[in-house]
């Protein structure tokens, strides 16, 4: 394949999805200004404003960047994460786009690293997470233990203990623009893209500062949203759990009739019937459960709504 890398002064784009990081913002608007003499190329700061309640916002548009460019896509409320880092994918003019979290849990100091392995020829290059001070021992366990069971029902194998935190290239960017899904697990979409993608090792350090914007019922959400978006598995699951009540039925079927017909007991009493009626009824829900998250999802991607709306551009260059 041709080497699509540019090869003089690139634009790289960085993407940073805040939602109430007052306390982070300013320390995290340095870090990365810091990396203009780092690299060689020219870097673009896109901050997407999820809404934020608090100060983000303006702490963002009065930053002095001397001289990086800082632009700042301002929604009207609350979206969401993977869809603040959309809208920030969708803006972005670079020849590579970097996506990082706010809260510098996500080291800006590796992006040259990242960058160079792009100029190897790499189309995707990933963070993954060796070490993860600061965070709950749960977290970590539960988070290991996700992306295990994403990989056991995903069709595309998704990498163990990646986050958002990565670099991909114009080409990458260009085919999520054009993944239209709503349910967004860029993660995985990022590997769905394919290409040549590389990880890189990283230590992830505790939150800057703040609190963190996933509590524990927001995480189940987005482990659901991973594993119905990249898989039909469940649905699957729901058929063989089906299969495997109907073939226990038929065997007490033939033992009871066996009883009935070839001797003078029959099978009786409430206890065997009350476990076989509950048992049918929580196989029968938990597939139309199932079965129900596919259809609401199929009823919001129908609805056709834009992701999101954006209340404000700042910084951004007159079209
Ligand atoms: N975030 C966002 N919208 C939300 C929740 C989070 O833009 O609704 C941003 C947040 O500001 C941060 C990143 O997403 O930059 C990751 O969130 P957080 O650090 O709270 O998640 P954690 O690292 O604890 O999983
Ligand atoms: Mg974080």
């Amino acid at each position: 394949m041709e080497h699509r890398m540019p090869v003089g002064k690139a634009t790289i784009s960085i993407v940073v999805p805040c939602y109430n990081e007052e306390k982070v913002i300013a320390e995290t608007l340095k870090r990365l200004c810091a990396l203009a003499n780092r690299v060689e190329d020219d870097l673009e700061l896109i901050f997407v404003d999820d809404g934020s309640a608090d100060q983000t916002r303006e702490i963002v548009k009065s930053f002095d960047s001397q001289g990086v460019p800082i632009r700042l896509i301002g929604f009207s409320r609350n979206f969401g994460h993977q869809i603040a880092v959309s809208a920030g994918i969708d803006a972005a003019k670079g020849d590579a786009i970097v996506l990082i979290d706010a809260d510098l849990q996500d080291p800006p100091e590796i992006i040259p690293e990242m960058i160079r392995k792009w100029r190897e020829g790499y189309e995707v290059v990933y963070g993954v997470r060796t070490e993860r001070p600061g965070e709950s021992l749960f977290k970590v366990a539960t988070a290991r233990g996700f992306y295990r069971l994403l990989n056991e029902f995903s069709d595309v194998p998704i990498p163990f203990d990646t986050g958002d935190f990565r670099l991909m290239s114009k080409t990458v960017a260009d085919v999520l623009r054009s993944m239209p899904e709503r349910d967004r697990f860029l993660r995985g979409m990022v590997s769905w893209v394919g290409f040549k993608q590389t990880p890189l090792p990283y230590k992830r350090a505790p939150r800057f500062a703040g609190a963190t914007k996933y509590p524990l019922a927001k995480m189940i959400r987005f482990a659901v949203d991973g594993i119905l978006s990249f898989s039909i598995k469940p649905l699957q699951l729901s058929v063989s759990l089906g299969m495997t009540c109907a073939v226990m039925a038929v065997i007490g079927i033939v033992y009871a009739l066996y009883l009935r017909i070839f001797t003078d007991i029959w099978v009786e009493g409430w206890t065997a019937l009350m476990i076989a009626v509950l048992f049918l009824g929580g196989v029968q829900l938990i597939s139309v459960g199932i079965l129900g998250e596919y259809v609401g999802r199929i009823y919001s991607e129908s609805k056709g709504r834009p992701l999101y709306v954006v209340d404000e551009y700042h910084g951004f260059p007159p079209p």
